[in-house]
């Protein structure tokens, strides 16, 4: 029987590598009934929201569904159509794999990192509140009578809730994830030293969850965020999966992304207990827009992700081995994977993903 799954090409860049991952996802011959839905900046401009309640609906009947990126304008009243639809379905993990491909452009060539992310909750959950409100005033006056602490009246407000709850799962996720996977180490990543009410309870709940996990196998080590990312820089080849709230999870993502060679090759996946998103790390690249210019990768190897979700193991590996040959070629691949990014050699979206077919 086909699966049935929910395709939103997304706006900017993502019509674009969208398309090229399920060319690629269909071409392994797994049966797929494709259920197109809209969501992003484009279809605002048709219905008035970005976020059509069909779309929303459509994820949680057939609860997978595979999006291009959309563009969320910076400092605009505009809501993160990507957050919304983590919390609104509670896909509570982000699972962001970061490995080497022989043949990439960088600095590293034995990375195999996870990152694993609260996705719904922290500074990242978007509880806001505007400078020069009334309710930001009052707000900032109860802070002062409940702790002592001046905040200046012409701020804005930011509120980062983290939970027992979301930390426990999140933590619960990697081990899972972990053993699953045959993965050896867990590395929680924090700054409890000096937010010790909230990333001090996320690491407690952390080090709870690991003492019951204590004979899985798994080693379990924390680390502050701060050195965490030098560590990745110097010695990322030392650290395996990675579990973070959700504002740290988003930062190092990308940099664990350039520690394998660049955005255009991080996949992604955002999942809950019984609903999951994939989508790449990387953002809808405005600028890159309708050009058939950027690497497909990220998204088909969401598809692999996805592929494996759904049980069709044997098609995720022959998609992520024909991605790496194609890759190692050196040849049919986009700007980003040649040695000079001005090559005229590089080809485009369409003609990568038309060259990974080929060897499936
Ligand atoms: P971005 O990831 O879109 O692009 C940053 C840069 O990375 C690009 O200019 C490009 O040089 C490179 N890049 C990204 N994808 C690439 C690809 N597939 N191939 C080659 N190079 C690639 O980040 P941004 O410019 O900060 O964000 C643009 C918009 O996307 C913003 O509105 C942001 O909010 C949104 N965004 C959406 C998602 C999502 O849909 N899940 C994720 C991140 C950002």
């Amino acid at each position: 029987m086909a699966h049935k799954i929910t395709f939103i090409p997304g706006d900017g860049i993502g019509p674009e590598v969208a398309d090229a991952a399920k060319r690629c996802i269909d071409a392994t011959g797994v049966q797929i009934e494709w259920e197109q839905k809209e969501a992003g900046i484009d279809i605002m401009k048709i219905v008035g929201t970005p976020l059509p309640d069909d779309t929303l609906e459509s994820i949680k009947k057939n609860k997978i569904a595979i999006k291009g990126p959309i563009t969320t304008p910076v400092g605009s009243g505009f809501r993160s159509v990507n957050v919304e639809i983590r919390k609104r379905l509670n896909l509570y993990a982000c699972l962001r794999p970061c490995k080497s491909y022989e043949g990439v452009r960088s600095r590293y060539n034995d990375i195999d990192l996870v990152i694993v992310r609260e996705n719904t909750e922290d500074l990242y959950a978007g509880i806001e509140f505007e400078q020069g409100l009334d309710k930001t005033t009052s707000i900032i006056n109860s802070i002062k009578d409940a702790s002592g602490a001046n905040i200046r009246e012409d701020s804005a407000i930011s509120i980062k809730p983290i939970s027992v709850t979301a930390s426990e799962q999140i933590v619960r996720f990697a081990f899972d994830y972990a053993i699953k996977n045959k993965r050896k180490k867990i590395t929680a990543v924090h700054k409890a030293n000096i937010m010790k009410y909230t990333d001090g309870l996320f690491l407690k709940t952390a080090l709870r969850v690991a003492e019951e996990f204590k004979d899985s196998g798994i080693e379990f080590e924390e680390r502050i965020v701060d050195n965490m990312c030098m560590q990745l820089v110097q010695r990322p080849e030392i650290y395996d999966v990675l579990v973070l709230p959700n504002l740290y999870g988003d930062i190092l993502s990308d940099l664990c992304a350039g520690l394998v060679g660049g955005l255009g090759l991080a996949p992604g996946a955002n999942i809950g207990d019984d609903i999951a998103v994939f989508e790449a790390t990387h953002g809808s690249a405005p600028k890159y827009k309708g050009l058939n210019k950027v690497n497909p990768t990220a998204m088909i190897l969401s598809g692999v992700l996805m592929l494996r979700y759904i049980k069709e193991y044997d098609a995720a590996d022959s998609l992520e081995k024909a991605v790496a040959s194609v890759i190692e070629e050196g040849k049919d691949v986009t700007y980003d994977l040649k040695l000079d990014r001005t090559d005229p050699s590089a080809v485009g979206t369409k003609e990568m993903a038309d060259a990974i077919i080929k060897k499936l």
